[in-house]
């Protein structure tokens, strides 16, 4: 499947037939079905904040009865994009919330720090506005993204663990995936950022990600052919030596992009049993996994709720009895730390790669 196949097969546009009749089956059902947690709805309580309540201003915008606005946009924007009603619905609802992003972005309401951060990957590649991974040789290309790129030490410790396992990582000249672009509603600066990546990583024959984010991008925004590194390293199992065995409890928070669209859920599972650890299941697991709070811009959108989204799941994983919550993606990692250190850790918050790193070096 090429990437513009995957894309435009989601892809909704303000005013397109498909949209209206979603939306329009959306009303006349009501089902609420998607509110079932939404990690937002679960926090305010607002229709206007659901899925529903989405599908609702989309309609009533198509039909010419509600007029573009900064509220208009600051209640669009108050989600973070999980998918969870992508997942309870039979419509890509979170295309419909992107398209009317990028609606709204056309007639000049936007979120200000979105704004400045899709400027930063204008200007530079990169949404920190900072140098991207450094380039290094290798025999398998490893995308890093803007979030490893801007973690240096972190990201030396993920290319030790793929060399645990037998592969040469090699980085090239990257920019942006593109996603917080798209996303953010920025769809004129995507389609730049769009030429730019392809050029870079358009004659791989494979390319491993190191955040589930990055992945859907370029698999269903650009079909490239990527695939999460935790993929490839369930594939070398047996050349994993464990050296010291991780003897805990742990939870496993599956990133939304990973479960929901990517059907990357056993990968991190069956390394984390490779190297000895006990695993307890969150309630809220696999593609019903439940969001970090992260995702779709809410950090600069509102850093109130994604902190409250995050302290949920981790009063979720918290009640495992696990010692430690783990995962692989970098923004769900942040946002889990922060709102574990506002809860005082009540559970130690460590990002997969490094429990591998310390069981196979
Ligand atoms: S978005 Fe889907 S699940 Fe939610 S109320 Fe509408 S039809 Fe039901
Ligand atoms: S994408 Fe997530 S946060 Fe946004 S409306 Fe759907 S379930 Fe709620």
């Amino acid at each position: 499947m090429s990437g513009e196949e995957g894309r435009s097969d989601k892809e909704r546009r303000i005013g397109d037939e498909r949209l209206k009749d979603e939306v329009m089956t959306c009303y006349a059902a009501s089902c609420g079905l998607c509110r079932r947690n939404c990690p937002i709805y679960d926090i305010t309580g607002r229709m206007v904040h659901s899925s529903t309540g989405k599908n609702r201003i989309i309609r009533g915008y198509m039909e010419g009865k509600i007029e573009p606005s900064q509220e208009l946009a600051e209640a669009v924007f108050t989600c973070t994009l999980c998918g969870n009603c992508d997942v309870m619905c039979a419509v890509p609802n979170t295309e419909h919330f992107i398209d009317m992003r990028q609606e709204l972005v056309e007639k000049g309401f936007f979120i200000g720090p979105l704004d400045a951060v899709s400027r930063n990957v204008e200007a530079t590649g990169s949404i920190y506005a900072q140098p991207m991974a450094e380039p290094r040789p290798g025999k398998v290309t490893v995308y890093a993204g803007c979030r490893w790129g801007y973690r240096a030490n972190a990201l030396r410790r993920i290319l030790a663990v793929l060399e645990l396992a037998g592969m040469e990582p090699r980085i090239l000249d990257e920019v942006c995936c593109g996603y917080p672009l798209r996303v953010f509603g920025f769809k004129d600066r995507y389609d730049a950022n769009r030429g730019r990546l392809v050029k870079v990583l358009e004659d791989q024959e494979e390319i491993l990600t190191l955040c589930p984010t990055c992945t859907v991008e370029l698999v269903e925004g650009n079909g490239l052919p990527a695939r999460h590194a935790m993929e490839a390293m369930v594939e070398r199992l047996g050349d994993m030596e464990v050296k010291r065995p991780l003897d805990a409890v742990v939870t496993y928070h599956d990133p939304c992009h990973n479960a929901r669209y990517m059907n990357v859920v056993d990968e991190p599972r069956v390394l984390l049993r490779h190297i000895g650890a006990t695993i307890v299941e969150m309630p809220n697991h696999g593609v019903h996994t439940t969001c970090c709070g992260g995702g779709g811009g809410l950090v600069a959108t509102r850093s109130d709720l994604a902190t409250e989204v995050g302290k949920a799941r981790v009063q979720e994983a918290v009640a495992t009895g696990a010692t430690i919550l783990t995962t692989d993606c970098p923004t769900c990692f942040s946002n889990l730390r922060e709102a574990a250190q506002e809860m005082g850790n009540p559970i130690k918050v460590t990002l997969i790669w490094d429990l591998l790193l310390r069981a196979l070096r």
